[in-house]
Parts: C-alpha cells; sequence; structure tokens
C-alpha cells in the first residue's frame, strides 16, 4: 500500500507549547485521546478491514525495522501526556500479536494520571489478559461482531471461533479489566441479523455492548452507505424488546452515545460516526506503528515522527513539532462524506488502528 507521510522538518519558528494557552486546533478543539498503533498485522482477515483479495501473502507489511520500539513508543507517550493527553488507547493491527506487549503496557503505566486501554479482537487475550493486567492495563475493549459462529468465521475469514474470544472477554474480566466493551460492527446483510441476539447475550453481565456503524475508512472494504445501519435503527430495534432511556457522556467528546436499559440490566452504546458525524468534539490524535501522526481516521497522509526521534531530536523539538501538527489541524471528513471521498484513498484501519 502506498502511503503519503510527509516528514515534518519545517523551519518555522517553534510553536508555543509551552506557552499558557491549552493546544487547540483550527476548529479550536483540544487534544485529549492518542490511540497507538503497535503493529499493522492481525491474525484476522475481517472482510470491512483486513480483505484476504488484498492483504495477502503478497502484501508489504511494515518491516521490523520501521516499527516503534517500546521505547521510542514510551518516550512519545510522555510528551503527549505532557501536550495534554489523558487516555492512551494501544491498538493495531492486533496488538496482542506484538510480542512482550505487557512490556509495553508496563511502561505506558508509569505516566501518571494516564487512562490506559487496548482494543483487541479478542483471539490472544485469554493467554495474556493477566500479564497485561499485572503490567497496569486498566481496561479492555474487545471486538466481536456476532455470536453465531458461522456468521463470525465468515466476517474473520480466518476460522476463529466465537468461543476463544469469549474466553478472553472471560480472562480479562477475571483479571480485574471490568467492565468489559464489546464492540461489534454492524453491517447490512452480514450481521445485522444478531444485534438483539449480542445485546441479550450481555445484558446483567455488567459488560457493555457497543454498536458501530460500518465506516469508509481504507480504500480496500467496497464500503457503501447501503451497508451502513444507522445506529437511530439499532437503538430501536433493542428498545423495542427491553425499553432504554439516554445515559450522559462520561466525558466531553466521548465516542460512544450511552443508552441504559431502563429495567436496570446495564447499559449499550452506539457509535455513530456516519449517521451523526462528531468531528465537533473530536479530541484523537493517532500515531501509527511507524511513527507517523494521523489527525483523523480518514486522513490520507501523516507526519513523520519518527523521522526526528531517530534523527536524535530533544524532547522539546518532539513537543513543537506535535504542537503545530495539532494546530495545523482542520480535519471533518465525516462532516463532508459523500459518496465521492469514500472512494479517497484513505488510510487503512489496520494500519492506523481502530
Ligand atoms: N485488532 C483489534 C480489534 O479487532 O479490535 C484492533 C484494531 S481494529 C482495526 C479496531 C476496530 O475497528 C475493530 O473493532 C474493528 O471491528 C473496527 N473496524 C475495522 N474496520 C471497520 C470499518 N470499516 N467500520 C467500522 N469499524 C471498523
Amino acid at each position: 500500500m502506498a502511503l503519503k507521510v510527509f516528514p515534518i522538518r519545517s523551519a518555522r519558528a517553534p510553536a508555543a507549547a509551552h506557552d499558557d494557552q491549552p493546544l487547540a486546533d483550527t476548529l479550536g478543539r483540544g487534544l485529549r485521546d492518542l490511540r497507538v498503533s503497535v503493529t499493522d498485522r492481525c491474525n484476522f482477515r475481517c472482510v470491512y478491514c483486513m480483505p484476504r483479495e488484498t492483504f495477502d501473502h503478497d502484501f508489504k507489511f511494515l518491516p521490523h525495522e520501521e516499527i516503534l520500539r517500546f521505547e521510542e513508543i514510551a518516550r512519545l507517550a510522555r510528551i503527549f501526556a505532557g501536550l495534554g493527553v489523558k487516555k492512551i488507547r494501544i491498538t493495531g493491527g492486533e496488538p496482542l500479536v506484538r510480542r512482550e506487549l505487557h512490556r509495553l503496557v508496563a511502561m505506558l503505566a508509569e505516566i501518571p494520571g494516564l487512562d490506559l486501554t487496548l482494543t483487541t479482537n479478542g483471539s490472544l487475550l485469554a493467554k495474556q489478559a493477566a500479564a497485561l493486567a499485572r503490567a497496569g492495563l486498566q481496561r479492555v475493549t474487545v471486538s466481536l461482531d456476532s455470536l453465531d459462529d458461522a456468521t463470525f468465521r465468515a466476517i474473520n475469514d480466518a476460522d476463529y471461533p466465537v468461543s476463544r474470544v469469549i474466553e478472553g472477554i472471560e480472562a480479562a474480566a477475571a483479571a480485574g479489566m471490568a467492565p468489559i466493551k464489546i464492540n461489534m460492527v454492524v453491517k447490512r446483510g452480514a450481521n445485522d441479523s444478531h444485534v438483539l441476539a449480542m445485546a441479550e447475550r450481555w445484558r446483567g453481565s455488567g459488560h457493555i455492548v457497543r454498536f458501530i456503524e460500518y465506516m469508509d475508512v481504507g480504500s480496500t472494504n467496497g464500503w457503501r452507505m447501503d451497508d451502513v445501519v444507522p445506529s437511530a435503527e439499532i437503538v430501536r430495534r433493542i428498545g423495542e424488546r427491553y425499553p432504554l432511556e439516554p445515559v450522559d457522556p462520561s466525558y466531553a467528546g466521548e465516542v460512544a452515545e450511552r443508552w441504559r436499559y431502563r429495567d436496570g440490566a446495564g447499559e449499550i452504546g452506539v457509535i455513530s460516526s456516519v449517521t451523526q458525524a462528531f468531528c465537533a468534539s473530536c479530541n484523537r490524535l493517532r500515531l501509527s506503528a511507524e511513527g507517523s501522526l494521523y489527525t483523523c481516521l480518514f486522513a490520507e497522509h501523516g507526519h513523520d515522527l519518527k523521522w526526528w526521534l531517530r534523527r536524535g531530536a530533544a524532547d522539546e523539538e518532539l513537543v513543537n513539532e506535535i504542537a503545530a501538527v495539532w494546530r495545523a489541524r482542520a480535519d471533518r471528513y465525516s462532516e463532508i462524506r459523500t459518496a465521492e471521498t469514500a472512494k479517497a484513498r484513505k488510510i487503512e484501519m489496520s494500519y492506523i488502528g481502530g
């Protein structure tokens, strides 16, 4: 995949990253969340994310030496925390295929005041949950698109059974990371008939299912608007069976809209990035496995931070570069999405992470 990544070797005067103003982009949005992709590889080949036709044996994944080392990620994480980041989500690809990930978790867990979490397909979680929790991982989000084995296997296209993921969820809960968030991407005709079963399975468990609208990330999944099941339809379908009421967001800029069962059996969430864009409150920055910064999930190019890291840049230079990228940020892709923009050559979700 040819990605455009521009080194940010500008000759501009250092951005005033240490002034008293909180960092804000061109639309006045602050920086709060950082998603860190630790690998572009995955052991699943989900048809809507890494379709096998593209991500086959010939696909050129990032070479090992181009991937940020844990020490490099941890150094950047401290700098981001100094710039206002409060939450780091480790993602991928599949983050648990990265060897000894618990070592990175331990390094990040040392950063004071940071909310540390991870998104995984759950297939390797049963083995790693205890070590990750011991290293300081506080929470985990597990992706699970159906409870029906045939449907799940057809989606992951790698023959993983539902039971493996459920074991992972249970191990994570046993390791102290409950409540677990369980993400289901809903694609019309693929798994939308399984929405109610998914809600029912986790009702009363304390875990929280979040239903995600299928998005036009990347350029390999053949996305069409007709495949999107609007969140409003999901809330209506579940609410008809189990009455729901809205819950206030836990913090400004929270991606999921929260709903709770009126009978007290817990809550669900919906993430409506297609039908109710939340660009106006988007406070997220993304770091790719090879050390490029992306200011939007739908970006077409990134900013090469690794170039600075590996040339011995001082912390202050990195602070200034990151601050400059954030201050110049103007992305609002989901608000301006059309059938035409959906065809643009955007970065793949497996490269930048969810
Ligand atoms: N491998 C990990 C996992 O499965 O959670 C982390 C990376 S994965 C790219 C992160 C999330 O993105 C998963 O929940 C996945 O289902 C979701 N995702 C991938 N492609 C998507 C798309 N086109 N629309 C909506 N969500 C998508």
